[in-house]
């Protein structure tokens, strides 16, 4: 056998499979299959979850829902599609819906509007706990290999007069399955949808890109200025004639259920539970996410009739503090304010001073306190700074606290949650709660010996965490089906007698309504009740100590 001839058959036998010609509208269909059948777990175990299939005309309606995913996708992307734009198209589209995949799958996650808000406003840091490992290997299985596929694949060579007839023809055939399919699942899909309205945010990669498009479409210009609220606003003098200090600590991902005031079975917080503190037991958030509480928790309108436009481009409780004579500051151990500090003092503790507290990424929320004390000597007038920790935040819940704060074990010391047990996990969070718990016993320690100042503390944490409960993990469920570990939180009173006493409160009116629901809604209202601010803003039914008032009312 001639030498050439060999070499050309070896060649041939080891050449590749050769992927058949398709066209870019073709190719676009694959794709729109694989998503529907390997991008959407989530959304088919939801689907059985909500009407489990009992026979072959359930499996059937099942599949009608493929039919109307696929078809409905394709329809979309159909018009974006060209001989030149397909690769790069479907390889991004191939990566978002790898991405999205898999923090729906893993963590439960829903990409709705408030989901893209929190991801577009996350730093760097807080993005780099979630890239671990394990998401690192499942993009290069679902994003890294189907596009390398993609760009392997050949493509039909048409003129564009003749691409453009396909591509037409292609549209007219997928709204025609579209409609046909819709038709024949109409029923039960609407059924399905309408009690699980939800369902739709598990749609992959749709979701993420129809919520991102809702995002653009809101975040249209605000007004360049916040406009004002609350100009009108006074405070009544000290009753005693001493300055008011008021810190407010804002926790964060710190849940009820693991907050040992709270009746939880493990003493997360023995060192406030042995100080005289008012725990409010059952405690709403505004959202499940920090985008939305924080800002929320600081505005006059509540979750009743959250708007956040509103709330972004108006000014905030701080503001009101500000116009009525309180001197104010935001000291921030997170990623910043959303907005809420724009008009007051803010910084953060700057790591190098704190060499003991922080690393290159991170301080412990023990730096605020050191902060603090650095302020206190210059407090003469009425005055409120805001504390905001770093808290529970996660997934590495393992590096929110020393190593002393060790103490249920074992601990999970990862940052990809499915790598470790429900139990390491929830020892490492409740870890974090014991650091936050010493945090506060510090500060309160601090604040009880300030002789010239009447000083209090409220500590409320933002929203809640899932800690595996049934294979949810992390945050920002939409709100309606969101279970009670994301939307209950931990909130805490403390006031020395000389703060009581300048404010007219009476602690035990205060601990009693503590036994009451409130949420965050009450706090705007509350804070301005306590610290005898007076304002048209001021709604007095939503002060929790509108009627623990000695003196004033
Ligand atoms: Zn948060």
């Amino acid at each position: 056998m001639p030498e050439s001839t060999f070499l050309s058959r070896l060649s041939r036998a080891t050449r590749r499979p050769r992927l058949p010609v398709l066209s870019p509208q073709a190719l676009t269909l694959l794709a729109c299959l694989a998503f529907t059948l390997f991008y959407n777990q989530r959304f088919w175990s939801a689907v059985m979850a909500a009407a489990p299939p009992a026979g072959l005309a359930d499996w059937g309606q099942i599949a009608g829902y493929g039919v109307v995913m696929t078809a409905l996708q394709l329809v979309v992307f159909l018009p974006l599609v060209n001989r030149l734009s397909v690769k790069p198209l479907l390889s991004l589209l191939v990566l978002i819906a790898a991405a999205v995949s898999y923090f729906t799958g893993h963590y439960g996650t829903y990409f709705d509007t408030h989901m893209i808000d929190n991801v577009l406003q996350t730093d760097t840091r807080e993005a780099g706990e979630l890239l671990t490992p394990g998401l690192a290997l499942y993009l290069l299985v679902f994003a890294g290999l189907p596009a390398l596929l993609i760009w392997r694949w050949p493509l039909r060579q048409r003129s564009w007069q003749r691409g453009l007839g396909m591509s037409l023809l292609w549209l007219a055939g997928g709204v025609g399955v579209l409609a046909v399919s819709l038709l024949l699942s109409f029923q039960s899909l609407s059924s399905l949808m309408r009690n699980h309205h939800e369902m739709r945010f598990l749609v992959t990669p749709g979701n993420a890109l129809v919520s991102t498009g809702q995002v653009m479409a809101a975040s249209g210009p605000l007004p360049e200025e916040r406009l004002p609220i609350g100009e009108d606003a006074h405070r009544q003098a000290s009753a005693t004639g001493t300055p008011r200090l008021l810190v407010m600590v804002v926790g964060e991902t710190v849940r009820a259920a693991d907050w040992g005031l709270s009746g939880y079975s493990r003493q997360t917080t023995p060192r406030l539970a042995s100080r005289d503190v008012i725990n409010f037991h059952e405690v709403t958030s505004c959202g499940t996410n920090t985008a939305v509480s924080l800002p929320c928790m600081f505005a006059p309108i509540g979750k009743g009739n959250y708007d956040e436009r509103y709330i972004k481009s108006h000014e905030s409780l701080l503001d009101v503090l500000k116009h009525a004579g309180y001197q104010v500051a935001w000291i921030d151990n997170q990623s910043g304010c959303k907005g809420v500090c724009d008009g007051v003092e803010h910084y953060a503790p700057s790591p190098e001073a704190y060499p003991t507290l922080c690393d290159e990424h991170d301080c412990r929320d023990g730096v605020l306190v050191e902060e603090l004390k650095q302020r206190l000597a210059s407090v003469t007038d009425d005055t409120v700074i805001v504390l905001h920790t770093l808290g529970n935040h996660g997934p590495s819940y393992f590096q929110r606290y020393p190593e002393d704060f060790r103490a249920f074990t074992p601990t999970c010391e990862e940052a990809d949650l499915a790598q470790c047990s429900q139990a390491s996990i929830v020892n490492s969070y409740d870890n974090a709660i014991l650091y936050t718990d010493s945090v506060l016993d510090e500060l309160i320690g601090v604040l009880e010996q300030q002789r010239s100042l009447a000083t209090a503390m409220l500590y409320v944490s933002d929203h809640g965490e899932s800690l595996g409960e049934n294979g949810l993990y992390l945050h920002g469920l939409p709100y309606a089906i969101a279970p009670d570990e994301q939307t209950r939180v931990p909130m805490t009173w403390w006031s020395s007698p000389a703060f009581d006493q300048t404010a007219g409160l009476e602690r035990d009116c205060l601990a009693e309504q503590a036994t009451q629901p409130v949420s965050h809604d009450n706090l705007f209202h509350s804070l301005l009740g306590v610290l005898g601010v007076e304002s048209d803003v001021r709604d007095p039914r939503l002060d929790i100590s509108q009627e623990c008032h000695a003196t004033m009312g």
